[in-house]
Protein backbone atom coordinates (compact mmCIF):
# COMPACT_ATOMS: atom_id res chain seq x y z
CA UNK A 1 0.00 0.00 0.00
CA UNK A 2 1.41 3.86 -0.75
CA UNK A 3 1.56 6.35 2.35
CA UNK A 4 -0.47 8.73 1.06
CA UNK A 5 -4.02 9.33 1.10
CA UNK A 6 -4.83 11.35 -2.36
CA UNK A 7 -7.64 13.97 -3.05
CA UNK A 8 -8.86 11.60 -6.29
CA UNK A 9 -8.40 8.93 -8.01
CA UNK A 10 -9.51 8.67 -11.84
CA UNK A 11 -10.10 5.46 -13.57
CA UNK A 12 -10.03 5.83 -17.38
CA UNK A 13 -8.05 8.13 -20.01
CA UNK A 14 -10.95 8.70 -22.76
CA UNK A 15 -12.12 12.12 -23.34
CA UNK A 16 -13.89 12.20 -19.80
CA UNK A 17 -11.10 10.80 -18.05
CA UNK A 18 -8.88 13.10 -18.94
CA UNK A 19 -10.83 15.71 -18.91
CA UNK A 20 -11.58 15.31 -14.97
CA UNK A 21 -7.85 14.92 -15.12
CA UNK A 22 -7.38 18.39 -16.27
CA UNK A 23 -10.03 19.70 -14.01
CA UNK A 24 -9.36 18.07 -11.18
CA UNK A 25 -5.57 19.08 -11.62
CA UNK A 26 -6.25 22.67 -11.62
CA UNK A 27 -7.93 22.60 -8.62
CA UNK A 28 -4.86 21.71 -7.27
CA UNK A 29 -6.05 18.26 -6.10
CA UNK A 30 -3.70 16.52 -8.17
CA UNK A 31 -5.00 13.58 -9.66
CA UNK A 32 -4.09 10.26 -9.97
CA UNK A 33 -5.14 8.68 -13.59
CA UNK A 34 -4.83 4.77 -14.43
CA UNK A 35 -5.22 5.24 -18.08
CA UNK A 36 -5.73 1.33 -18.64
CA UNK A 37 -2.60 -0.65 -20.05
CA UNK A 38 -3.74 -1.66 -23.87
CA UNK A 39 -6.43 1.50 -24.28
CA UNK A 40 -4.84 4.44 -22.81
CA UNK A 41 -6.59 7.63 -24.56
CA UNK A 42 -9.44 6.04 -24.74
CA UNK A 43 -11.82 4.72 -28.02
CA UNK A 44 -10.44 7.61 -30.25
CA UNK A 45 -6.94 6.15 -30.67
CA UNK A 46 -8.61 3.35 -32.67
CA UNK A 47 -10.04 6.15 -35.15
CA UNK A 48 -8.49 8.36 -37.92
CA UNK A 49 -10.47 11.82 -38.67
CA UNK A 50 -12.14 13.48 -35.59
CA UNK A 51 -14.38 15.79 -37.58
CA UNK A 52 -17.26 16.89 -34.83
CA UNK A 53 -15.26 18.06 -31.61
CA UNK A 54 -15.42 21.82 -31.24
CA UNK A 55 -12.50 23.51 -31.63
CA UNK A 56 -10.50 22.01 -34.67
CA UNK A 57 -12.06 23.59 -37.82
CA UNK A 58 -10.25 21.24 -40.23
CA UNK A 59 -10.49 18.31 -37.67
CA UNK A 60 -8.07 15.76 -35.97
CA UNK A 61 -6.78 12.34 -35.98
CA UNK A 62 -8.11 10.42 -32.89
CA UNK A 63 -4.46 9.76 -31.11
CA UNK A 64 -3.53 13.59 -31.85
CA UNK A 65 -6.74 14.98 -30.18
CA UNK A 66 -6.29 12.38 -27.12
CA UNK A 67 -2.37 13.28 -27.51
CA UNK A 68 -3.61 16.85 -26.89
CA UNK A 69 -5.98 16.48 -24.34
CA UNK A 70 -3.25 13.93 -22.32
CA UNK A 71 -0.60 16.72 -21.93
CA UNK A 72 -2.93 19.21 -21.42
CA UNK A 73 -4.23 17.82 -18.11
CA UNK A 74 -0.15 16.71 -17.38
CA UNK A 75 0.70 20.32 -17.64
CA UNK A 76 -1.27 20.82 -14.56
CA UNK A 77 0.12 18.19 -12.43
CA UNK A 78 -2.21 15.36 -13.26
CA UNK A 79 0.05 11.97 -12.87
CA UNK A 80 -0.98 9.48 -15.53
CA UNK A 81 -0.19 5.87 -15.09
CA UNK A 82 -0.52 3.76 -17.90
CA UNK A 83 -2.08 0.48 -15.91
CA UNK A 84 -5.18 -1.02 -15.34
CA UNK A 85 -7.19 -0.92 -12.39
CA UNK A 86 -7.70 -5.07 -11.12
CA UNK A 87 -9.68 -3.86 -7.91
CA UNK A 88 -11.62 -1.35 -6.15
CA UNK A 89 -13.25 -1.34 -2.31
CA UNK A 90 -15.04 2.11 -3.14
CA UNK A 91 -17.59 1.46 0.10
CA UNK A 92 -16.08 3.13 2.68
CA UNK A 93 -14.87 6.76 3.43
CA UNK A 94 -11.47 6.32 2.44
CA UNK A 95 -11.36 4.25 -0.66
CA UNK A 96 -8.91 1.86 -2.11
CA UNK A 97 -8.02 1.04 -6.09
CA UNK A 98 -5.65 -1.89 -6.36
CA UNK A 99 -3.23 -1.31 -10.09
CA UNK A 100 -2.06 -4.81 -11.73
CA UNK A 101 1.25 -5.17 -9.69
CA UNK A 102 -1.10 -5.25 -6.40
CA UNK A 103 -0.08 -2.60 -5.04
CA UNK A 104 -3.31 -0.11 -3.38
CA UNK A 105 -3.72 3.72 -4.04
CA UNK A 106 -6.27 5.33 -1.65
CA UNK A 107 -8.36 8.53 -1.87
CA UNK A 108 -11.04 10.08 -0.63
CA UNK A 109 -12.93 10.19 -4.02
CA UNK A 110 -12.51 8.42 -7.07
CA UNK A 111 -13.74 8.76 -10.31
CA UNK A 112 -14.94 6.38 -13.24
CA UNK A 113 -14.75 6.46 -16.42
CA UNK A 114 -13.76 3.65 -18.18
CA UNK A 115 -15.97 3.99 -20.92
CA UNK A 116 -17.97 0.86 -23.16
CA UNK A 117 -17.20 -1.17 -25.81
CA UNK A 118 -18.89 -1.67 -28.71
CA UNK A 119 -19.96 -5.42 -29.59
CA UNK A 120 -18.03 -6.90 -33.06
CA UNK A 121 -19.18 -9.19 -35.62
CA UNK A 122 -16.15 -10.93 -34.73
CA UNK A 123 -15.51 -11.70 -38.68
CA UNK A 124 -11.70 -11.96 -40.43
CA UNK A 125 -11.29 -8.45 -41.89
CA UNK A 126 -13.69 -6.66 -39.54
CA UNK A 127 -10.76 -4.85 -37.87
CA UNK A 128 -8.44 -4.28 -40.67
CA UNK A 129 -11.33 -2.35 -42.29
CA UNK A 130 -12.03 -0.34 -39.42
CA UNK A 131 -12.22 2.94 -40.52
CA UNK A 132 -11.82 1.99 -43.72
CA UNK A 133 -15.85 1.23 -44.85
CA UNK A 134 -16.81 -0.74 -41.11
CA UNK A 135 -18.01 1.50 -38.48
CA UNK A 136 -19.83 1.55 -35.14
CA UNK A 137 -21.06 4.91 -35.02
CA UNK A 138 -23.07 6.61 -37.69
CA UNK A 139 -22.93 10.25 -35.80
CA UNK A 140 -19.57 10.16 -36.09
CA UNK A 141 -18.72 8.29 -39.73
CA UNK A 142 -22.29 8.99 -41.71
CA UNK A 143 -20.85 12.17 -42.74
CA UNK A 144 -17.63 10.29 -44.17
CA UNK A 145 -20.71 7.91 -46.52
CA UNK A 146 -22.37 10.16 -48.63
CA UNK A 147 -23.83 8.62 -51.65
CA UNK A 148 -22.32 5.51 -50.36
CA UNK A 149 -24.00 2.03 -50.48
CA UNK A 150 -24.09 0.97 -47.29
CA UNK A 151 -25.55 -2.25 -44.59
CA UNK A 152 -26.64 -1.59 -41.26
CA UNK A 153 -26.44 -4.65 -38.92
CA UNK A 154 -28.92 -5.23 -35.81
CA UNK A 155 -32.65 -5.40 -35.12
CA UNK A 156 -32.96 -2.82 -32.23
CA UNK A 157 -33.47 0.49 -31.90
CA UNK A 158 -29.56 1.80 -32.14
CA UNK A 159 -29.49 -0.04 -35.92
CA UNK A 160 -32.56 1.34 -36.98
CA UNK A 161 -31.67 5.14 -35.99
CA UNK A 162 -28.68 4.81 -37.57
CA UNK A 163 -29.98 3.58 -40.89
CA UNK A 164 -32.54 6.69 -40.32
CA UNK A 165 -29.70 8.71 -39.93
CA UNK A 166 -27.74 7.42 -42.88
CA UNK A 167 -30.00 7.49 -45.19
CA UNK A 168 -29.59 11.00 -45.32
CA UNK A 169 -26.15 10.40 -46.76
CA UNK A 170 -26.51 7.12 -48.39
CA UNK A 171 -27.54 6.07 -51.91
CA UNK A 172 -28.85 3.12 -50.09
CA UNK A 173 -29.28 1.33 -47.19
CA UNK A 174 -30.14 -2.14 -46.28
CA UNK A 175 -30.59 -3.62 -42.59
CA UNK A 176 -29.27 -6.75 -42.10
CA UNK A 177 -31.30 -8.74 -39.16
CA UNK A 178 -31.06 -12.35 -38.50
CA UNK A 179 -34.28 -12.12 -37.49
CA UNK A 180 -37.67 -12.19 -39.23
CA UNK A 181 -38.95 -9.39 -37.41
CA UNK A 182 -37.54 -6.38 -35.25
CA UNK A 183 -36.97 -5.58 -31.87
CA UNK A 184 -36.90 -1.59 -32.62
CA UNK A 185 -39.51 0.60 -31.24
CA UNK A 186 -42.89 0.14 -33.58
CA UNK A 187 -42.59 4.57 -34.06
CA UNK A 188 -38.41 3.56 -35.22
CA UNK A 189 -40.18 0.43 -37.25
CA UNK A 190 -42.53 2.56 -38.88
CA UNK A 191 -40.06 5.38 -39.93
CA UNK A 192 -37.67 3.04 -41.31
CA UNK A 193 -40.32 1.35 -43.46
CA UNK A 194 -41.06 4.33 -44.63
CA UNK A 195 -37.99 5.82 -45.92
CA UNK A 196 -37.95 4.98 -49.36
CA UNK A 197 -33.78 4.39 -49.24
CA UNK A 198 -34.19 1.82 -46.31
CA UNK A 199 -34.12 -1.89 -47.52
CA UNK A 200 -33.84 -5.39 -45.48
CA UNK A 201 -32.21 -8.40 -45.70
CA UNK A 202 -34.24 -10.49 -43.15
CA UNK A 203 -32.91 -14.14 -41.24
CA UNK A 204 -29.74 -12.78 -42.49
CA UNK A 205 -26.22 -12.59 -41.14
CA UNK A 206 -23.17 -11.74 -42.36
CA UNK A 207 -20.88 -14.20 -43.17
CA UNK A 208 -17.59 -12.72 -45.09
CA UNK A 209 -16.28 -8.88 -45.27
CA UNK A 210 -14.82 -8.60 -48.50
CA UNK A 211 -11.55 -6.27 -48.21
CA UNK A 212 -10.65 -4.47 -51.87
CA UNK A 213 -6.86 -3.53 -51.45
CA UNK A 214 -7.57 -2.18 -48.18
CA UNK A 215 -11.22 -0.86 -48.54
CA UNK A 216 -14.55 -2.56 -48.04
CA UNK A 217 -16.10 -4.18 -51.23
CA UNK A 218 -19.11 -5.72 -50.04
CA UNK A 219 -20.51 -8.53 -48.00
CA UNK A 220 -21.38 -12.15 -48.65
CA UNK A 221 -24.45 -13.15 -46.15
CA UNK A 222 -26.07 -16.45 -45.08
CA UNK A 223 -29.45 -16.98 -44.99
CA UNK A 224 -30.13 -18.24 -40.85
CA UNK A 225 -32.83 -20.46 -42.64
CA UNK A 226 -31.92 -21.78 -45.58
CA UNK A 227 -27.95 -21.75 -45.19
CA UNK A 228 -28.16 -19.63 -48.67
CA UNK A 229 -25.57 -17.38 -49.47
CA UNK A 230 -26.21 -14.25 -51.94
CA UNK A 231 -23.34 -10.89 -52.32
CA UNK A 232 -24.06 -7.18 -50.64
CA UNK A 233 -22.21 -4.88 -52.14
CA UNK A 234 -21.59 -2.44 -50.25
CA UNK A 235 -18.73 0.62 -49.18
CA UNK A 236 -19.99 1.32 -45.81
CA UNK A 237 -20.45 -0.98 -43.40
CA UNK A 238 -22.15 0.22 -39.76
CA UNK A 239 -22.16 -2.55 -36.95
CA UNK A 240 -25.40 -1.61 -34.55
CA UNK A 241 -25.35 -4.75 -32.43
CA UNK A 242 -24.43 -3.14 -28.67
CA UNK A 243 -22.38 -2.06 -26.21
CA UNK A 244 -20.95 -3.55 -23.40
CA UNK A 245 -19.79 -0.80 -20.26
CA UNK A 246 -17.06 -1.60 -18.64
CA UNK A 247 -18.19 -1.95 -14.95
CA UNK A 248 -17.11 -5.17 -14.04
CA UNK A 249 -14.75 -3.87 -11.55
CA UNK A 250 -17.33 -2.25 -9.86
CA UNK A 251 -19.89 -5.05 -9.69
CA UNK A 252 -21.66 -5.42 -6.35
CA UNK A 253 -20.74 -1.82 -5.43
CA UNK A 254 -22.05 0.28 -8.25
CA UNK A 255 -25.55 0.36 -9.07
CA UNK A 256 -26.26 -0.03 -12.44
CA UNK A 257 -29.25 0.26 -14.80
CA UNK A 258 -30.66 -2.86 -16.81
CA UNK A 259 -27.83 -2.29 -19.45
CA UNK A 260 -25.03 -2.70 -16.92
CA UNK A 261 -24.55 0.90 -17.94
CA UNK A 262 -23.50 2.76 -13.88
CA UNK A 263 -26.42 4.74 -12.47
CA UNK A 264 -26.19 8.36 -11.94
CA UNK A 265 -28.32 11.29 -9.79
CA UNK A 266 -28.95 13.35 -12.71
CA UNK A 267 -28.00 15.72 -13.70
CA UNK A 268 -25.23 15.21 -11.26
CA UNK A 269 -22.66 12.32 -11.90
CA UNK A 270 -23.03 11.18 -8.35
CA UNK A 271 -23.27 7.56 -8.27
CA UNK A 272 -24.83 5.50 -5.29
CA UNK A 273 -21.45 5.89 -2.84
CA UNK A 274 -20.73 8.88 -1.41
CA UNK A 275 -17.10 10.13 -3.35
CA UNK A 276 -17.87 8.12 -6.26
CA UNK A 277 -17.95 9.96 -9.45
CA UNK A 278 -19.02 8.83 -12.89
CA UNK A 279 -18.71 10.12 -16.39
CA UNK A 280 -18.81 9.60 -20.23
CA UNK A 281 -19.75 6.55 -21.95
CA UNK A 282 -19.50 3.40 -18.86
CA UNK A 283 -22.60 5.88 -17.93
CA UNK A 284 -24.16 7.09 -21.11
CA UNK A 285 -26.43 4.66 -23.81
CA UNK A 286 -27.86 7.62 -25.56
CA UNK A 287 -25.15 10.51 -26.96
CA UNK A 288 -22.01 8.27 -26.90
CA UNK A 289 -19.44 11.45 -28.25
CA UNK A 290 -16.65 12.16 -26.97
CA UNK A 291 -17.46 15.89 -26.72
CA UNK A 292 -20.65 14.42 -24.69
CA UNK A 293 -17.87 12.34 -22.94
CA UNK A 294 -15.32 15.28 -22.22
CA UNK A 295 -18.67 17.68 -20.54
CA UNK A 296 -19.64 14.75 -18.04
CA UNK A 297 -15.98 14.17 -17.38
CA UNK A 298 -16.06 18.20 -16.12
CA UNK A 299 -19.13 17.52 -14.37
CA UNK A 300 -17.42 14.51 -12.49
CA UNK A 301 -14.62 16.69 -11.57
CA UNK A 302 -16.72 19.62 -10.07
CA UNK A 303 -19.20 17.05 -8.42
CA UNK A 304 -16.19 15.82 -6.69
CA UNK A 305 -14.39 18.99 -6.29
CA UNK A 306 -17.25 20.09 -4.25
CA UNK A 307 -17.74 17.01 -2.21
CA UNK A 308 -14.16 16.97 -0.75
CA UNK A 309 -14.41 20.88 -0.02
CA UNK A 310 -17.78 19.66 2.12
CA UNK A 311 -15.12 16.98 4.03
CA UNK A 312 -13.10 19.59 5.56
P1 LIG B 1 -13.31 5.81 -23.61
O1 LIG B 1 -12.79 6.75 -24.63
O2 LIG B 1 -13.83 4.50 -24.06
O3 LIG B 1 -12.15 5.56 -22.56
C1 LIG B 1 -12.26 4.59 -21.55
C2 LIG B 1 -10.97 4.55 -20.79
O4 LIG B 1 -11.07 3.70 -19.67
C3 LIG B 1 -9.78 4.05 -21.61
O5 LIG B 1 -8.72 4.93 -21.42
C4 LIG B 1 -9.43 2.71 -20.96
O6 LIG B 1 -8.05 2.45 -21.01
C5 LIG B 1 -9.87 2.98 -19.54
N1 LIG B 1 -10.14 1.79 -18.74
C6 LIG B 1 -11.12 0.85 -18.90
N2 LIG B 1 -11.03 -0.08 -17.93
C7 LIG B 1 -9.98 0.28 -17.14
C8 LIG B 1 -9.36 -0.29 -15.99
N3 LIG B 1 -9.80 -1.41 -15.41
N4 LIG B 1 -8.29 0.35 -15.46
C9 LIG B 1 -7.80 1.49 -16.00
N5 LIG B 1 -8.37 2.08 -17.09
C10 LIG B 1 -9.41 1.46 -17.64
N6 LIG B 1 -16.97 10.37 -30.95
C11 LIG B 1 -17.01 11.58 -31.48
O7 LIG B 1 -17.45 12.53 -30.83
N7 LIG B 1 -16.53 11.82 -32.76
C12 LIG B 1 -15.99 10.83 -33.53
O8 LIG B 1 -15.60 11.05 -34.67
C13 LIG B 1 -15.92 9.53 -32.97
N8 LIG B 1 -15.39 8.50 -33.68
C14 LIG B 1 -15.29 7.28 -33.09
C15 LIG B 1 -14.68 6.27 -33.81
C16 LIG B 1 -14.54 5.02 -33.24
C17 LIG B 1 -13.87 3.91 -34.02
C18 LIG B 1 -15.04 4.77 -31.92
C19 LIG B 1 -14.89 3.41 -31.29
C20 LIG B 1 -15.66 5.78 -31.21
C21 LIG B 1 -15.80 7.05 -31.78
N9 LIG B 1 -16.40 8.08 -31.11
C22 LIG B 1 -16.44 9.32 -31.66
C23 LIG B 1 -17.00 7.88 -29.78
C24 LIG B 1 -16.03 8.36 -28.68
O9 LIG B 1 -14.78 7.78 -28.93
C25 LIG B 1 -16.54 7.96 -27.31
O10 LIG B 1 -17.84 8.49 -27.12
C26 LIG B 1 -15.61 8.50 -26.21
O11 LIG B 1 -14.29 8.06 -26.43
C27 LIG B 1 -16.08 8.06 -24.84
O12 LIG B 1 -15.17 8.57 -23.91
P2 LIG B 1 -14.97 7.93 -22.48
O13 LIG B 1 -13.92 8.73 -21.83
O14 LIG B 1 -16.27 7.79 -21.80
O15 LIG B 1 -14.48 6.44 -22.73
Amino acid sequence: MTDDIRDVIIIGSGPAGYTAALYTARASLKPLVFEGAVTAGGALMTTTEVENFPGFADGIQGPDLMDNMRAQAERFGAELIPDDVTAVDLTGEIKTVTDSAGTVHRARAVIVTTGSQHRKLGLPNEDALSGRGVSYCATCDGFFFRDHEIAVIGGGDTALEEATFLSRFAKSVTIVHRRGTLRASKAMQERAFADPKIRFAWDSEVAEIHDDGGKLSGLTLRNAKTGETSQLPVTGLFVAIGHDPRTELFAGQLDTDDDNYLKVTAPSTRTNLPGVFAAGDVVDHTYRQAITAAGTGCSAALDAERYLAALV
